[in-house]
């Protein structure tokens, strides 16, 4: 039941609601935020998936390719060694040099070049096709050093048909070890070309290949100029380099967009390729999403708050109001004091803390001197004026807290004094005496001194017994005042101390006249 009670009163207070109203939004808010976070998350997850896919594909069917150039390429090493090769009539020398020689759409230029680096055999061409490429870097490369392997070189281009691509060589040994010549086979970039084109990466993304040197061999989206430059100082690139495959997210040397890079070592050749996706563009669903269900939970919060705040200060109003109300109703509307009822309840918890406490407690009944008398002269709204200004005297009369002074009746006040024992009552009694012989009504044209008033002490002095109730301080004080009256009013009687037990909300008001 007291559970329910303050469960009630709690949903009833104007700060329950504006806390709730506060509470709860920013519960929202957390909520949302933590599920806009996860949507986040899986759509970076859902882009690592896919950009881990695309390379694993691309690196795949770059080594394939590239091993198979390879093959070929060994091959002919191999078959120059084949014994009567250069008496052999030149088509089946070309037969035999390029027979295990793979064919495809993307393949370039397969030749033979001599120690001089002329052409001597041509995959393409019985006689071969004539040139001398010793300038070429790859050429340069095998004939300064033996046990290169597969040499992958920079992007040319053709000087047979103009087309850019990527030279692949090996170099030919003499049986003494020097230099024999190179055999080179190239790969078309356009092969790069139609295998990046077929993915769709977003506006943003982007594929590169690298050299090992920085050297960009290919990128898409395809321009032109991004061909051969040169990234080798770039901090992404260092990246790639030392930690040959993973990932990072960094801003792009080239153009300023940040990129999710995801990167790797083709098989064991100087190659780099890596995906980019633009983190706009991994994000932008996400971020529709974020913009609308933010919106709406901002708004949502915002009509919560404002509607809780409305409500709080509704309830807020009802309180005031009803504070107000409980005020009114224990205050007397004539002169401002608390009224009988509110005299009453005080007068009980007074009784009840002078017992628990053991103070002693005092009354005073203070009765206005032949107020009828005064009334009938001067007319009822001088008698209002001569209430109030004893009301005012009252109140100046007492200095404590816990001192009451309340109207109980028409002419009659009392004035209830906790921990004040009868000498104290009967100093405070005698500062009314003082301070209403010191009231004028100006308004009637009377001076001080015209209204005096007769009053009733009881005071009582707990027992050491604190369960022993207490006399009944308002019989007293009445019995009090009645005696200050026919002893002559305009004094003070005191009640001499009775042994009547005080009943609990017995209190009955006598009229002393
Ligand atoms: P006593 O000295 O014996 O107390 O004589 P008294 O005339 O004061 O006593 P009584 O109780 O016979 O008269 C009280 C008068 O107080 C009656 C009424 O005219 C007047 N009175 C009561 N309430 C009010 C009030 O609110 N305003 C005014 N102006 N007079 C009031
Ligand atoms: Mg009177
Ligand atoms: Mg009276």
């Amino acid at each position: 039941m007291n559970v329910l009670r303050r469960a009630g009163s709690w949903l009833r207070s104007a700060r329950t609601w504006i806390a709730l109203g506060v509470l709860a939004p920013l519960g929202m808010v957390v909520t949302s935020g933590l599920m806009l976070a996860d949507l986040r998350r899986d759509a970076w997850d859902s882009a690592d998936q896919t950009s881990r896919n695309l390379l694993q594909v691309l690196e795949r069917d770059i080594v394939r390719n590239i091993e198979m150039y390879d093959l070929s390429i060994r091959a002919a090493v191999d078959n120059l060694k084949v014994p009567g090769l250069t008496e052999a009539d030149p088509r089946l020398r070309q037969l035999i040099l390029f027979d295990r020689a793979a064919t495809a759409r993307d393949m370039g230029v397969m030749l033979i070049l001599n120690e001089e680096g002329d052409v001597v055999a041509d995959i393409a061409a019985v006689p071969p096709r004539k040139g001398n490429y010793a300038d070429r870097e790859y050429f340069q490369v095998h004939q300064a050093s033996a046990g290169l392997g597969l040499h992958v070189g920079r992007p040319i281009v053709s000087r047979l048909d103009g087309e850019r691509m990527l030279p692949f060589s090996r170099r030919i040994d003499r049986p003494d070890g020097s230099f024999g010549g190179v055999v080179l086979g190239t790969v078309k970039l356009s092969y790069f070309t139609h295998l990046f084109s077929e993915i769709d990466l977003g506006p943003g993304g982007a594929i590169n290949l690298y050299l090992t040197d920085g050297t960009r061999i290919m990128r898409y989206p395809y321009v032109e100029a991004d061909l051969g430059a040169n990234i080798a100082q770039a901090p992404t690139f260092r990246r790639f380099l030392r930690e040959g495959r993973g990932s990072f997210v960094s801003t792009s040397v080239r153009d300023g967009v940040e990129r999710s890079y995801k990167f790797t070592r083709i098989g064991t050749l100087p190659l780099i390729l890596n995906v980019a996706l633009s983190t706009k563009d991994v994000e932008a669903d996400w971020a529709a999403k974020a913009t609308i269900i933010g919106g709406i939970v901002l708004a949502l919060c915002g009509l919560t708050i404002a509607l809780s705040l409305l409500f709080g200060r509704e309830l807020r109003r009802r309180e005031a109001m009803r504070a107000e109300m409980a005020a009114l109703s224990r205050t007397d509307a004539l002169t401002g004091l608390p009224n009988r009822r509110c005299f009453e309840d005080m007068y009980q918890r007074a009784l009840d803390a002078a017992r628990r406490d053991g103070h002693p407690l005092s009354l005073l009944i203070v009765d206005a001197d032949h107020f009828k008398r005064f009334n009938d002269q001067y007319g009822h709204p001088v008698g209002d004026a001569v209430l109030q200004g004893l009301a005012r005297s009252l109140s100046a009369s007492v200095h404590r807290p816990q001192d009451l002074a309340s109207r109980i009746g028409g002419e009659e006040f009392a004035v209830l004094l906790p921990e004040t024992d009868e000498a104290g009552a009967r100093r405070v009694a005698d500062t009314i005496h003082a301070e209403v012989a010191k009231l004028p009504i100006p308004s009637a044209g009377l001076g001080a001194g015209v209204v005096t008033v007769s009053i009733g002490l009881a005071a009582a002095r707990p027992s050491g017994d604190r369960s022993a109730p207490l006399p009944d301080l308002y019989r007293l004080a009445d019995g009090a005042l009645y005696e200050a009256k026919t002893g002559g009013r305009n004094q003070t009687r005191s009640a001499a101390p009775s042994p009547a037990p005080l009943q609990r909300g017995a209190l009955q008001l006598v009229k002393t006249s």
